[in-house]
């Protein structure tokens, strides 16, 4: 498999440490809010990986942690805490934020057909772990105590630029003005391992460390948890673009100068989800949650197939028009399924079985093509062979895929062939510049709760809930 490395800055032939097994580290969501649908391309990014591979016969071991601790509202460690300020948002604790923004996250992540990763693991379960990690980090002269807490010299490690292609002046840049400069560090760079209440008074989550009562920098939860669960080694890591730098940056100075040697082999991040305005972040005020797409009439699916469209490298602009139009073809697939399960007819032909999964395998292969992988389901769904066939590879493809393509309760395929045929009705009617008719028509189907959309890829369809 060749897979785009963002440490070396090229595409790469992977190779796991351990033959046939891959160790994934996924970073998971800082729960003080809903997930918006950006991140969530990030996380079915990471699915589609992980079943990739598998499908490509590895076993995978990935782990995922729940950021309920230590995220600041900066990426680096100033700011107020993300938690404390969605508790004071709306009058809960930090506990109850946290366990109800990961239930929220779950939900997401199951209706967009994503596996749960097998361990998942709460920052605020591991505190132990850290704590060890910043004593090695102390003893072995990477960190310094200063005014109560502790701090990560980025200096004492040579390659700390190295994710980023960054360089010390690009930070001085990018500080914020709204950010206070954290006067105890030793380097504008240095980032917290431990941070005790004199920095952060009402900081609600607490423990006894060697340095005070405190609590643990955002960075050192991936560190520790990774550590912990996946061993010395790890082969992936993943994310979206904005957690190059400082978090993973951050994570392999920590990581590599506990260990001692270098930690992580491949670093695979998925670029941004932006609306008209930009970036989608949850910063802004509004921000589209999957359940707001639910609320407007479309599946999950709908918004994974929409992802399964684009590269994953490649920046992706969300709009109602281009999700309508994916929901139509989501439908047509499923019409499409659904008249080869009611017509199966005659045996599985082995031979094109093997064609058309190595068609699917190279397109996964190229770097997660799942742009073309998609179109190979649709050439098996064009090709001249059996249905049991064509449903076989549906079934093999839907493993990756997740669109529930043999599951999905039974489409209305009478109603779908009505619409299509008004639609043609209309478009003629058009053609003839007989207006009234084409008014007509879709009045019809108004009144009928199904409101026609004319698009550049043609005339598509929605019904009202
Ligand atoms: P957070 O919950 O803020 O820690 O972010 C969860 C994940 O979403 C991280 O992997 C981020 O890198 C990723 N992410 C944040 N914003 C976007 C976006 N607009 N598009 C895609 N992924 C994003
Ligand atoms: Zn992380």
């Amino acid at each position: 498999m060749k897979l785009y490395n963002t440490l070396s800055k090229k595409i790469e032939e992977f190779k796991s440490n351990e033959e046939g097994i891959v160790k994934m580290y996924t970073c998971g969501p800082t729960v003080y809010h809903y997930a918006h649908i950006g991140n969530l391309r990030t996380y079915i990014f990471e699915d589609v990986l992980e079943k990739s591979l598998e499908y490509l016969g590895y076993q995978v071991k990935r782990v995922m942690n729940i950021t309920d601790v230590g995220h600041m509202t900066s990426d680096g460690d100033a700011g107020e805490d993300k938690m404390l300020k969605g508790a004071e948002r709306e009058h809960k604790t930090v506990y109850e934020i946290a366990d109800f923004y990961t239930k929220a996250f779950m939900n997401d992540i199951d209706k967009l057909g994503i596996k749960r990763p097998k361990i998942i693991e709460k920052a605020s379960d591991h505190i132990d772990t850290y704590i060890k990690m910043i004593e090695i980090l102390l003893e072995k002269g990477y960190a310094y105590q200063a005014e109560g807490n502790v701090y990560f010299d980025v200096t004492k490690f040579p390659n700390y630029y190295e994710l980023s292609g960054k360089n010390p002046e690009d930070l001085l840049v990018g500080v914020r003005e709204d950010v206070e400069e954290d006067k105890a560090k030793r380097n504008a760079a240095d980032f917290g391992l431990w941070f005790t209440i004199s920095k952060f008074e009402n900081q609600v989550m607490q423990w006894d460390s060697p340095w005070g009562r405190g609590y643990p920098g955002w960075h050192i939860e991936c560190s520790g948890i990774s550590y912990r669960y996946l061993g010395e080694y790890l082969d992936i890591h993943c994310g979206g673009v904005d957690n190059i730098f400082p978090h993973h940056t951050n994570e392999i100075a920590q990581s590599e100068s506990f260990l001692g040697h270098k930690w992580c082999n491949y670093w695979c991040h998925a670029e941004h989800l932006n609306d008209s305005t930009g970036k989608m972040s949850k910063s802004k005020g509004e921000f589209l949650t999957l359940s707001l797409l639910e609320s407007k009439g479309y599946n999950p699916l709908v918004y994974r197939l929409f992802c399964l469209n684009s590269h994953y490298r490649s920046q992706l602009v969300f709009s109602y028009e281009a999700l309508d139009i994916t929901k139509n073809a989501y439908q047509k697939l499923l019409n499409k399924v659904c008249s080869i399960k009611e017509n199966l007819e005659g045996n599985i032909e082995e031979e094109v079985i093997t064609k058309y999964q190595e068609k699917f395998k190279i397109a996964l292969e190229n770097d997660l093509n799942t742009a073309n992988a998609v179109t190979t389901l649709y050439d098996v769904l064009k090709e001249n062979c059996t249905n049991a066939t064509k449903l076989a590879l549906i079934e093999s493809f839907d493993k990756v895929l997740s669109l529930n393509l043999l599951k999905e309760e039974e489409v209305d395929t009478e109603l779908d062939t009505y619409i299509n045929e008004m639609i043609d009705k209309r478009n003629e009617a058009k053609k003839n510049k007989n207006y009234a008719l084409a008014d007509s028509i879709r009045n019809e189907l108004l009144e009928k709760g199904i409101e026609l959309k004319d698009t550049r890829e043609g005339t598509i369809y929605q019904i009202k809930k």
